[in-house]
């Protein structure tokens, strides 16, 4: 019971977090406040009743339209709420499942612990938006991104030391397990950085930029190296078949800002990776490294 109440609770503020995400999404690039002014219709300037900014519903009620201006508001508000209220529910599900109120409530007074699960979620808020800000403007701040290496690096070290404190591991662990995160780190942006290198020397100019390399150190920080190459392989994928759809469509019917005609935002697709290897990534690697007989 209290696993469905604590999913459903995580699932509401997840909507609520990806409803702010969304305000974020659109005033970050333009340089503006994420606070003032309130919400409003980016076409008429309506500023929205308190009920037109329900996420999810609102959107539905209203067909996608403003009630202003009727302008389209986009598929990717309702999309945005609903990724971070999902993944946000499936982290209280997965969270409470192991353990009992008695050992929840034990492990949820570990600073470590805490640390730990609110890291996660913002992990997956800090995916969803820098998927769609690569998406949108092929942009991926790095005062997200090293930031979120840094937290990640963080939640990681007090993961293993939480296992040493539960007594699973022994100090030179722990100084090991700080190790392999920092190697994590720099092998996952030498990966990118050594492509980009290749790029360059093949074809003489950039195709991949320094961000994807901070974004897949990011990856590596959280998910470590296995997950991350998880994440990488994933990423390159459905950038490729993304590809391979776009030079199906006809030259003549490709407008003249259409994604065949500029770059695609690898990030996005790096983060797409990044979300199904946090969702399935250990039994997936464990898969892996069995079939290959390690
Ligand atoms: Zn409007």
């Amino acid at each position: 019971m209290i696993r469905i109440l604590g999913t459903i609770f995580a699932g509401l503020l997840g909507l609520a977090f990806g409803s702010f995400l969304n305000v974020c999404l659109s005033r970050w690039p333009e340089g503006e406040s994420v606070v003032k002014p309130r919400s409003h219709c980016r076409h008429c300037s309506h500023t929205l009743a308190w009920w037109e900014n329900v996420p999810l519903a609102s959107w539905l009620v209203l067909r996608g339209r403003c009630r202003g201006c009727g302008a389209w508001i986009g598929w990717r508000y309702p999309l945005v709420e609903a990724a971070v209220g999902g993944l946000w529910a499936w982290q209280a599900w997965q969270y409470m499942g192991y353990q009992s109120l008695d050992i929840l409530v034990f492990n949820l007074r570990s600073p470590s612990t805490l640390v730990s699960l609110i890291g996660w979620v913002v992990f997956q808020w800090l995916l969803v938006a820098l998927a769609v800000l690569d998406a949108e403007n092929l942009w991926l701040p790095d005062w997200l991104t090293l930031p979120g290496i840094a937290l990640g690096s963080i939640c990681t070290v007090l993961k293993t030391r939480r296992q040493m404190e539960l007594s699973a591991l022994s100090r030179p662990q722990l100084t090991s397990g700080v190790l392999d995160c920092l190697f994590a780190i720099l092998a996952a942006a030498a990966l990118i950085l050594l492509i980009r290198w290749v790029y360059w020397v093949v074809r003489h100019r950039e195709g991949i930029g320094y961000g994807d390399a901070k974004l897949m150190a990011l990856l590596a920080a959280w998910l470590g190296l296995p997950q991350a190459l998880l994440a990488f392989a994933v990423g390159v994928v459905l950038g490729a078949l993304a590809a391979v759809v776009l030079l199906a469509v006809p030259a003549g019917r490709r407008g003249p800002e259409s994604w065949a005609s500029s770059k695609l935002p690898l990030g996005t697709f790096l983060c797409v990776g990044g979300i199904v290897s946090c969702l399935w990534g250990q039994p997936i690697v464990a898969a892996y490294l069995r079939w290959g007989g390690f």
